[in-house]
């Protein structure tokens, strides 16, 4: 059983306007702009802007006929930014795993800490209370136990709201709602389940799931899910789903693979140095070759242990390479490093991959001249000619 929070910032722009400007406090606020260009529309806008029919990814002209009296803002990224920064950074210390979706929206996996609050709505309300405190603003949170159910809770709460879903209210809750609220059916996929007289989860509960794959194939069975409230995509943090990669195109076709081991050594210890910098670990490695022809290939190797040596990277890419048999002429090629963890989340029956020490210390010295004088100046001898 997961406990998800999903904290999104109310009208995350206009708010800010309002607490940097107190004179518009109250008053309707508009986004966008600029005034009068042809294409101009709302970014976003107050709650007293909604009263008047305002909404987001309005023409501005439609904006400035509903509301006139409204303060109307271009707009300042690098302001909303800065506050974001804040906003995350008070959230990174709430929650043991993170992933920002948006400037003014993420997900907290916040399983195991239940017990550190008394009960998930005083959770809920420690969230807002960090977020006020640290920023002066106010965001309306859901919490689930998955990341689906945590979104349509505070979507279903806003402003300024709370909403707490656990296992036994899902069914009540879900429903009535409309299929257009499920994620990924929007507009079409509400009209293509209205011609068989599904409107509401309720109704799409009634049909089995042999049908609804039938029919509408991965995204029927999806839809079977959602019904029921069934998510388990994983809360990920950013740099899970960041890969490092290298590449380059040779200036003219190479068919010598001693070549294109010392490219791969080049390219090992670009990517290796980054990811030991980051402190991180990688699992498994890409290696992307692109022909004469422009066909292309990657193939990927992951490894028992994670790793965050040059030479681990280096002959896994080049083994993949190996495995590639008899091949064209290549043009580009490059890798990548995906997969990634730190040293923390690495569970109780896991550990890095131990490179021998002398190793590990021919990492460390080189990355240390390297930060230091540039990344050319010491190389090892399999990235040479000779
Ligand atoms: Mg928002």
């Amino acid at each position: 059983m997961r406990t998800i929070a999903h904290v999104d910032m109310d009208c995350f722009f206009a708010a800010v306007e309002a607490y940097d400007h107190p004179e518009y406090r109250g008053r309707p606020i508009i986004v966008g702009g600029p005034r009068g260009g042809a294409r101009s529309v709302v970014s976003t806008c107050s709650y007293e802007a909604r009263k008047y029919g305002v909404r987001s990814a309005m023409p501005l002209a439609t904006a400035e006929r509903l509301c006139p009296h409204a303060v109307f803002v271009r707009g300042n990224m690098k302001r909303y930014a800065e506050v974001s920064e804040v906003i995350m950074n008070t959230l990174a210390k709430l929650a043991p795993v993170m992933e920002q979706v948006s400037i003014d929206e993420a997900f907290l996996d916040m399983s195991g800490c239940e017990r550190l609050y008394q009960g998930l709505h005083a959770m809920g309300e420690g969230i807002k209370r960090a977020i006020l405190d640290s920023s002066g603003l106010t965001a309306s949170v859901g919490i689930a136990p998955n990341k689906f159910l945590a979104k349509l809770a505070s979507s279903r709460s806003k402003p300024d709201g709370l909403l707490v879903l656990t296992e036994d209210q899902v069914d009540s809750f879900l429903e009535p709602l409309a299929v257009g609220d499920l994620w990924g059916v929007g507009e079409k996929g509400s009209q293509a389940l209205a011609r068989f007289g599904i409107a509401t989860v309720k109704d799409l509960r009634a049909w089995p799931q042999e049908w609804l794959v039938e029919r509408f194939g991965k995204w029927g069975a999806q839809l079977y899910r959602l019904a029921r409230g069934i998510d388990d995509s994983p809360v990920c943090p950013d740099w899970e789903r960041q890969s490092y990669a290298s590449e380059h195109t040779f200036d003219s076709d190479v068919a010598d693979l001693n070549v294109l081991r010392r490219a791969i050594a080049r390219h090992s210890a670009r990517v290796g140095r980054r990811l030991r910098s980051a402190g991180l670990l990688a699992r498994t490695v890409t290696l992307k070759v692109k022909f004469a022809d422009f066909k292309q290939i990657t193939r990927g190797r992951s490894l028992p242990e994670p790793f965050d040596d040059d030479d681990t990277v280096y002959s896994t890419a080049c083994s993949i390479l190996d495995d590639l048999g008899d091949m064209p002429p290549v043009r580009l090629i490059g890798g990548c490093l995906s997969g990634l963890t730190d040293q923390r989340q690495l569970s109780l029956f896991e550990s890095a991959s131990e490179a021998a020490p002398e190793r590990r210390k021919a990492d460390q010295v080189l990355d240390a001249i390297t930060s230091k004088h540039g990344s050319r100046l010491v190389v090892r001898g399999r990235e040479l000619e000779h």
